[in-house]
């Protein structure tokens, strides 16, 4: 899987086929609720919310500036630390260490936590196809790997299920024999995972921030899972976004004050683990080794564009979670892992307008985004200017060049401007013969360039009265009558 999991379909499909599914949208709409409600209150509570966030900006510009340098103090702290650094410029590069890491110790087992990263890269079906099993230890993640289906959502993945579901996916395909209660089917997930945590030889991990001057990683995580991953096979392997980094522990706890709050609206989740290196002599756990892939992938290409900004994305899903789009097409609709506000710039900016056609397209422009975003990413301009640069290069609907040349006629030229004023209500009353409304609805929806409209909305005929002569006339009876009652005064 790649950032873009659905180069098939077009957005168009995508959209007709997650619209059809209630079960989605309702999901959708009720953790959109939860997580704004929750959000807001704690925000409410904080003394500088806004303070904090100017912080936040700070740091990760800071980062993204100096990226070389980070990047290299980030290393070699690791590196002091007993860690193994890879630098991994694409995925693939990134796949190939992995791969080392398994083939020099002949591993054939694996434990997951979950990483966007390890997603991006299409880790999963590459180590299976080297004969490795890899099990996803995230609940999420596990019901997903099980499903084989995509995630819906960057912070809940499996948002798409509901408990009955996730419990025939489970009877099916894992031999589960009990009911829908949570936490059965978790008690059973649990038996399942100790056993791989205790058994298999590698445990592969994401990391939320990654400390420069300390060569930390840490890891949030609701369920505990991670710090089985990271505490029981012998080999380690951290997947580092080159964009995950802060400067020290200070700017990590301005970031951890910031992304539970704006991912899930908690002060802080389950689990925050922050480790350094493999075990040191007399410790009693944690692994021998650790390889820590820093991966790029396109991300430092970002640096002095307009989508800089985007490097400072800390990956909490606010921004999902405010947009009126996301709630409508789902996850699903954006077909890429990075669905919603986030997702249209970054898989945008790093799959390249011929791989995700429309996806800029899956956007009202309303900005809610960019106001719910912690490190205020100006989310709705990135995705307008990811359409000007589709204008700009030719990538946009071919019809549109000539209608927007016919708008521009129309309205920079008064004469022909009131000839097609003139010419639009007959036009328009001759299609919308057959509908019940004075208008084009749902019966014109074969007409090409409308049907994008009136398949969903009516479209008012032109009315017989022209809004200035209206005026003119309003005008003149005002005068009229103003002129009457002064007389009369
Ligand atoms: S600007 Fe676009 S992407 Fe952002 S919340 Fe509004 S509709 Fe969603
Ligand atoms: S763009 Fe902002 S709101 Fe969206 S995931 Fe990134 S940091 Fe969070």
């Amino acid at each position: 899987m790649a950032i873009l999991y659905d180069k098939d379909e077009s957005l168009r499909e995508r959209v007709d086929k997650c619209l059809e599914d209630d079960f989605k949208h309702n999901a959708i709409e009720t953790a959109q609720e939860t997580f704004y409600n929750k959000r807001k209150q704690l925000v409410e509570e904080m003394p500088d919310w806004e303070g904090l966030r100017q912080s936040a900006i700070e740091i990760r510009n800071e980062v993204t500036r100096n990226l070389d340098f980070y990047v290299k103090e980030f290393a070699e702290n690791a590196q002091a630390h007993g860690c193994t650094m890879h630098y991994a410029p694409t995925a693939d590069d990134a796949l190939w260490e992995i791969l080392d890491v398994f083939e020099k110790h002949g591993a054939a087992s694996a434990v997951k936590s979950k990483s966007m990263m390890t997603e991006e890269m299409g880790l999963n079906e590459v180590l299976e196809d080297a004969g490795v099993n890899v099990i996803e230890t995230d609940c999420a993640e596990a019901i997903l790997q099980t499903a084989k289906s995509a995630p819906s959502h960057i912070v809940v993945p499996a948002l798409h299920f509901d408990r009955e579901k996730i419990a025939e996916i489970f009877r099916n395909e894992r031999g589960y024999d009990g009911d829908a209660v949570p936490e059965h089917i978790t008690h059973f997930l649990r038996k399942i995972m100790r056993e791989e945590f205790l058994s298999s030889e590698v445990g592969i991990r994401g990391c939320n921030f990654a400390v420069a001057d300390t060569g930390s990683v840490t890891l949030v995580t609701n369920e505990g899972n991670g710090r089985m991953v990271d505490s029981f096979p012998k080999v380690q392997v951290v997947v580092v976004g080159i964009d995950r980094i802060v400067p020290d522990l200070e700017s990590l706890d301005v970031m951890m004050a910031l992304l539970p709050r704006s991912a899930v609206g908690a002060k802080m989740t389950a689990y925050f683990t922050i480790d350094q290196g493999p075990a040191h002599p007399g410790e009693s756990d944690g692994p021998e080794e650790v390889h820590v892939v820093i991966m790029d992938n396109g991300r430092s290409s970002l640096l002095g564009t307009e989508f800089e900004d985007m490097l400072r994305c800390c990956r909490c899903g606010a921004c999902l979670n405010i947009c009126p789009v996301y709630r409508h097409i789902t996850g699903h609709g954006y077909g890429s892992i990075y669905p919603g506000p986030m997702g249209i710039v970054l898989t945008a900016a790093l799959e390249g307008y011929d791989n995700v056609g429309d996806l800029a397209y899956a956007c009202s422009l309303c900005g809610a985004c960019t106001d719910h975003c912690p490190v205020h990413i100006p989310l709705h301009d990135l995705i307008r200017d990811h359409r000007i640069n589709m204008v700009e290069q030719g990538k946009n609907h071919k019809a549109e060049v000539p209608l927007f040349k016919a708008a521009e006629l129309m309205w920079t030229n008064l004469p022909v401007y009131r000839m097609a004023m003139k010419a639009g209500r007959p036009v328009m009353q001759a299609l919308s013969k057959g509908e019940e409304i004075d208008g084009l609805g749902a019966k014109s929806a074969w007409i090409p360039v409308l049907k994008g409209w009136t398949s969903s909305r009516d479209m008012d005929v032109l009315s017989e009265t022209r809004f200035r002569d209206w005026f003119e006339q309003h005008k003149a009876q005002r005068e009229e009558a103003s002129k009457t009652e002064g007389g009369d005064r």
